[in-house]
């Protein structure tokens, strides 16, 4: 049952984590619901629109998305277009007086994100950055015990996050052109390995050594990198690593090593199966809960900073900080040099 201040929210693109994992979800939170659909695609908003219940005249093509900013029914728009496109479209949606909750990456590069972020303020609206992690009980539950240092001081991080992907060119999938994604895996599956070991450690790099790897003739490579790894050195002492790729056999996987004992997330960041452990003293396997709640769970902290002026705990200036990382691992590669923070 929703509340009666539930925020409206206008879903802007209907691609597959829109349709398959986000909007489905949109009935667990009782604050959110979906008032609006945005896509360029005429018959599956006409279909999606249908199936979901959406009135025809709160369903927008791109090129006539601007008269939403007179459509009531919605209070904050969803962005989940490919990354090139959050930046153009968050500052379209402020102009058009909406909220935005954004998918990460935020956008391709710094600039875009303060783009965003002046945008919002200039609006006087809310921006948050969809980290879903942020709100999925293992994860929480990780970074309350690296706080209380349940494995003594941490020494290293080292997160993997790679799949191996089919035969497809960046004309067939936007993760693999430059334009949409960037520089590859990092700022799309690395990006949850580069978070975690932020949140786990609860500091912020001093410098980032990294390198990058682009095999020559394989067209799913002829613009991205297959393969990104990065080394972070943090004030305290402790090494984060990560490496990313798009060509290697699957993992997700955290492992933190402290003075006492480790943790060890794997699988750690997906959408469901968490397999998280402690070593050491406090060595146990951990059942946090169920996974599946942090995909409604952003949206009703979403709408309740909307409804009631709450902190975001995943705000634009948080999508910022990591792209400034990822431009920072970039500069290191492209320099062969470490990188100071
Ligand atoms: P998809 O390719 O499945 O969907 C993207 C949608 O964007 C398309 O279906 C299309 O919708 C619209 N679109 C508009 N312009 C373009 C264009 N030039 N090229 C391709 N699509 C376009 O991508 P995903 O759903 O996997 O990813 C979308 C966003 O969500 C990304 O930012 C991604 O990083 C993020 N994401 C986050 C995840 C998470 O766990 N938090 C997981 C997966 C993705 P239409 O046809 O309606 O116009």
């Amino acid at each position: 049952k929703k509340r009666p201040d539930s925020v409206g929210f206008a879903i802007i693109g209907l691609g597959g984590y829109a349709l398959n994992q986000m909007m489905p979800r949109f009935v667990q939170s009782d604050r959110a619901h979906i008032a609006a659909l945005v896509s360029g695609n005429a018959e599956k908003l006409a279909q999606v629109g249908d199936a979901y219940g959406v009135p025809a005249d709160a369903r927008y093509s791109y090129a006539d998305f601007d008269r939403i900013a007179a459509d009531k029914r919605v209070d904050a728009v969803y962005i989940v277009l490919p990354t090139g496109l959050h930046a153009d479209w968050a500052v379209r949606s402020f102009a058009a007086g909406k909220h935005v909750l954004c998918e990460k990456p935020m956008a391709l590069s710094a600039a875009e994100c303060e783009r965003m972020i002046a945008a919002g303020k200039r609006a006087n609206k809310k921006l948050m950055i969809a980290y879903r992690v942020h709100f999925e009980p293992y994860n929480l539950e990780a970074m309350r015990l690296m706080r209380e240092k349940a494995a003594g001081d941490i020494r290293l991080i080292r997160a993997e996050m790679s799949y191996r992907s089919g035969p497809t060119t960046p004309a067939e999938n936007w993760r693999f052109a430059r334009a949409l994604a960037g520089g590859g895996p990092l700022e799309d599956y690395g990006l949850y390995g580069l978070q975690a070991i932020l949140y786990l450690s609860s500091e912020m790099p001093e410098s980032v050594s990294a390198t990058t790897f682009r095999p020559a003739n394989d067209p799913r490579f002829s613009e991205i990198f297959a393969h990104t790894g990065a080394q972070l050195r943090f004030p305290s002492g402790a090494v984060g690593q990560l490496a990313t790729s798009y060509d290697s056999h699957g993992i997700n996987a955290v492992h933190v090593r402290g003075t006492t004992g480790a943790l060890i997330m794997d699988p750690g960041t997906g959408y469901g199966g968490h397999k998280v452990r402690l070593e050491g003293p406090n060595a146990r396997e951990l059942a946090s809960g169920d996974p599946e709640v942090q995909f409604a769970g952003q949206l009703t902290h979403f709408a309740s900073a909307i409804r009631d002026n709450t902190p975001i705990r995943t705000p634009g200036e948080m999508g910022l900080r990591d792209i400034r990382l990822v431009e920072a691992i970039y500069a290191s590669a492209a320099g062969g040099r470490t990188v100071k923070l």
